[in-house]
């Protein structure tokens, strides 16, 4: 049997604008959900006397999952005839911010919802500037609940002409508007006859179209250390380094290079955790490798390769990030910020622009509120090892911790010099 390829999407949109009812119909229309599921929830409402919501189907998969094996991530699957998608659970801003940087479960391609009736929202708008945040450029706009508008299409179209606008502004183009109802479920997996206007996909159609994201195995090597272990082999000390390999190929032989120590060595093995060894490993793959010369490292370095391009090592970042901390970011705090597996504290040095992501209009201020979008540089106290975001994506992105809490990430755009502590240079 072929297997079928993957592909992550992430739901989003405000609350109450239908995110739930849409999986459920999804799980539901494609066949995708376990046998007797769906009769089993519709009878427990039936006794209930509560009508029916597909959203319920979520939340009894979810009560399912949670009884299994732990899961850090509740997830969920349907199917189409090629493709197996994973829907990521990411109920608020942090939860999604968190996946995509560490990498837990990354989105390839959103749906975001609108409600037809309520129309675009504050957080419609800052969840379209987190995706292009975040580098997700495949979008469809879901405009839902079609049936309490009675389908017409005056309203779909100025939702359209309105979200477009503030996306196009935002440098993000949708690939597709499709007016839906989940609760009917019109244009989801089946053209609806309620909108003979609209000429589009639907939703399942137009995921189906999106593309898998290609694979980072050409990128240069990275793989953020996770752990180093000690073990003993034929009376010989030996370490193993452990991590997942964000992008590129790591093959027996190759000389490694860890940042920011810049200590260099040669990979004598590969283990992967099935224990069986093998020559090389690539992009998206958790693996231990041993070492030729045995050399201190810890974990938070990032691994690379001698002679190609390597990451930079810096204490003085220009940073996009978005804020959703309950206090303000504010010149002088102290916070922690994240990337790979390292942690270092880092202090705002200067806040260039603030704006509001949902107008999208600057705001001057000299803090970073809750929702806000700042460009601004970042001081850390010891060096980190990145990449800048136009260069490699996955390795660019961080957050930052303030009192236990991640209230916030981004992208580091640029590495900047540190005249104080003159960082050695790469
Ligand atoms: P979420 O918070 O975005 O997950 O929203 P839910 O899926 O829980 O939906 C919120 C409410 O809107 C529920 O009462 C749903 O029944 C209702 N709803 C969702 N989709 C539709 C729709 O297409 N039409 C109508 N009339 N109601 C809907």
């Amino acid at each position: 049997i072929k297997r079928k390829e993957d592909m992550n999407i992430v739901i989003v949109g405000h609350v109450d604008h239908g995110k739930s009812t849409i999986i459920g119909r999804l799980l539901a229309d494609t066949g995708s959900l376990p046998n007797g599921k769906l009769e089993e929830v519709k009878e427990r409402c039936r006794r209930n006397s509560k009508p029916f919501e597909y959203a319920f189907l979520l939340d009894a998969l979810k009560d399912e999952q949670a009884q299994g094996i732990t899961i850090d991530s509740a997830r969920c699957f349907f199917q189409t005839e090629n493709r197996e998608y994973i829907i990521i659970d990411a109920p608020g801003h942090i939860e999604f911010l968190k996946n995509m940087v560490t990498g837990a479960s990354r989105a390839e391609s959103a749906l975001l919802v609108i409600d037809a009736n309520e129309g675009i929202q504050e957080n419609s708008k800052r969840h379209g500037y987190l995706l292009s945040m975040l580098g997700i450029n495949q979008i469809s706009v879901l405009v839902n609940k079609m049936d309490l508008v009675d389908y017409d299409e005056k309203v779909f179209q100025n939702i359209v002409k309105e979200y477009t606008g503030f996306l196009r502004e935002i440098n993000v183009e949708p690939d597709s508007f499709i007016p839906i109802s989940g609760m009917i479920g019109d244009n989801i997996t089946t053209k609806s006859e309620n909108t003979p206007w609209y000429n589009g996909n639907t939703v399942i159609n137009t995921l189906d179209n999106f593309q898998i994201a290609e694979t980072s195995d050409d990128k240069p090597f990275r793989m953020p250390v996770q752990d180093v272990y000690k073990f003993t082999k034929d009376g010989d000390n030996r370490r193993i380094v452990a991590g997942t390999i964000e992008t590129g190929k790591l093959s027996v032989g190759d000389e490694v290079v860890f940042y920011p120590s810049g200590k260099r060595s040669t990979v004598k093995s590969i283990e992967a955790f099935n224990r069986k060894t093998q020559n090389y490993v690539t992009a998206g793959y958790s693996t231990g490798f041993t070492l030729k010369e045995q050399i201190y490292i810890t974990r938070g370095e990032m691994a690379g390769k001698v002679g190609v391009s390597n990451p930079k090592v810096a204490t003085r970042i220009r940073v996009n990030l978005f804020w959703l901390g309950r206090s303000p970011m504010i010149k002088g705090n102290s916070y922690f910020l994240k990337i790979g597996n390292a942690k270092v504290k880092v202090e705002i040095e200067k806040i260039k622009r603030v704006i509001d992501a949902s107008t999208l209009t600057n705001v001057n201020r000299e803090q970073i509120d809750r929702n806000d979008v700042a460009e601004c540089i970042l001081k850390t106290q010891n060096p980190i090892a990145f990449d800048e975001n136009k260069h490699i994506q996955n390795t660019s992105r961080f957050v930052i911790v303030d009192d236990y809490d991640i209230s916030g990430g981004g992208t580091i755009e640029e590495a900047l010099e540190d005249k104080q502590s003159k960082v050695r240079d790469q």
